[in-house]
């Protein structure tokens, strides 16, 4: 029987590929809920292709729009945080794929978690600000959380079912991104368009972003901590700039095995739909003689301190690590718009790290509000 999901973000990069892993498994998959932004052309032709049953666009003007455009079928259109939870708790779905950008993704999908979906999660920044109840809420209701972000991906499948308290530790790897190797002063004048340039991933504007900073880095150790729960100082990161292996796991008898593969996320979001299967996927394989060469070397936390300040981050806990990713969003929203240099990122972030009001283990409401504080604070700033 074919597996019914919903996708949050079918327009973004990760939203595309999956609705690809979709066409290329149509007696598999089928969708029947998925979500935009504002990218209605994309959208109309996604949804006359893939024909879901419920859709969500961002806003009510562009759901009136998309009614008119969708006239001649029968659809349910909803908007907003309504329409993303709806499509997050489509009857139907099995599964919902997070691949919204932002924490946006938070309340679908507690959503979909509370109404016992299975998650394929891309969207880490969820579990970067509500990890703490995230996890035990999917423990509660029995459902899957199965990571598709490619680096937690190759650690879920290196882990092959062992228990947590076997690692000694995760090899998070990193390409180090297009500013691997310069320093502050390089960096002091470098474009956006320079930091659009990734060496090895296409993927959606901001996730470009925050590897030119090695933010993104940073985001995906809070995110190993929550999905494998181990502490902080067992998540290592690698400079690893060909992209070729994905992430290890050293185990505690010294084992270290990892997953190499092309850098292609169709690969991981395949994984996490099928998961415990394994299916074909119509792509280039990883070609070793072509590669050659796999090199590696220590972050540079001075140069790309942003890596450093997640770190900071999750030990002081509570809602500092919402502090540091809504001020990330903030200032990585702001250099999309050219209204600031590249450096002001961490810099943004690391003040509003020190200014935001501490909350102990926050709840929702008081992760939305840290998130609504760190966006005044930077807006009385910048
Ligand atoms: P994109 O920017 O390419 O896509 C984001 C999607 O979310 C689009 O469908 C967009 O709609 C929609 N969206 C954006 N803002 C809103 C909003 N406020 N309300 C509703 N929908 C919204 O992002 P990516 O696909 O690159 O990334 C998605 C997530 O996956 C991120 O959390 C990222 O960190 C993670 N990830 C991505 C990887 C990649 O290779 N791209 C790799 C690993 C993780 P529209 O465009 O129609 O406006
Ligand atoms: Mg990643």
């Amino acid at each position: 029987m074919a597996k019914n999901i919903s996708i949050l973000g079918s327009t973004g990069s990760i939203g595309t590929q999956t609705l690809d892993i979709v066409s290329q498994n149509p007696d598999d998959l089928n969708v029947v809920a998925m979500s935009c932004g504002s990218n209605l052309d994309l959208f109309e032709s996604q949804i006359r292709k893939y024909e879901p049953t419920l859709v969500s666009v961002g806003t009510e003007e562009l759901a009136k729009d998309l009614k008119t455009r969708l006239s001649d079928i029968t659809i349910d259109i909803h908007y907003g945080m309504e329409g993303l939870i709806a499509v997050a708790t489509a009857e139907q779905a099995d599964t919902v794929v997070t691949a919204v950008v932002g924490m946006v993704g938070v309340q679908p999908t507690i959503a979909a978690i509370n109404a016992g979906k299975d998650i394929a999660l891309a969207n880490k920044e969820t579990l970067v600000t509500a990890g703490h109840i995230i996890m035990p809420l999917a423990k509660e209701k029995g459902v899957s959380i199965l990571p598709v972000d490619s680096e937690h991906s190759a650690i879920f499948q290196s882990l092959n079912g062992e228990r947590h308290n076997k690692i000694s530790k995760i090899l998070l790897t990193a390409s180090g991104g297009p500013f691997r190797g310069r320093t502050l002063d390089d960096l002091e004048n470098v474009t956006l368009e320079d930091a659009l340039k990734h060496p090895n991933w296409s993927m959606g504007a901001k996730i470009t972003i925050d590897s030119a900073t090695m933010i993104n880095k940073g985001l995906e150790v809070m995110e190993a901590k929550w999905l494998f729960g181990v502490n902080l100082n067992q998540v290592e990161v690698v400079v690893h700039p060909q992209s070729i292996l994905h992430s290890a796991v050293e185990f505690m008898d010294g084992a270290v095995i990892g997953q190499m593969g092309t850098p292609d996320m169709r690969l991981p979001i395949l994984y996490a739909l099928f998961y415990p299967n394994r299916k074909t996927l119509y792509s280039e394989p990883l070609d070793l003689f072509k590669v050659g060469t796999l090199t590696f070397e220590r972050p540079d936390m001075e140069t790309f301190y942003g890596l450093a300040l997640a770190y900071d981050a999750m030990d002081a806990g509570g809602n500092v690590p919402t502090v540091f990713n809504a001020a990330n969003e903030r200032a990585v929203a702001k250099f999309l718009k050219n209204k600031i240099k590249f450096l002001e990122i961490p810099e943004i972030v690391s003040e509003a790290m020190i200014n935001v009001d501490f909350i102990q283990n926050p709840t929702i409401e008081q992760v939305l509000e840290t998130e609504q504080m760190t966006y005044d604070y930077i807006e009385s700033r910048w």
